[in-house]
């Protein structure tokens, strides 16, 4: 087990990692750990799904600002699930 990637590390970063913009580097540290971990294998799972159906279906009449708000909301119940629970 590395002590580098733990699933708080990889739960702040999913957002960036499902939108793609994490360094190869990171990208492949967290590829790693959601390998070897189910529960973040399934959040992944179930994030990556609802991202790309909201996407879908909303990228084209969603304005930005909204958008952003959905961003900072997702941001915001994953952080709370992550200091609810360990
Ligand atoms: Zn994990």
């Amino acid at each position: 087990m590395s002590a580098t990637s733990t699933c708080q590390d990889c739960i702040d970063l999913l957002l960036d990692y499902v939108d793609g913009e994490l360094p190869a580097d990171t990208k492949a540290k967290l590829d790693e750990h959601f390998h070897g971990c189910q529960p973040c294998e399934d959040f992944l799972a179930t994030y990556q799904a609802t991202s790309t159906l909201c996407r879908r279906s909303l990228a084209k009449k969603m304005p930005d600002s909204v958008a952003a708000k959905l961003h900072d909301f997702l941001r915001h119940e994953i952080s709370k699930d992550r200091d609810g629970e360990r």
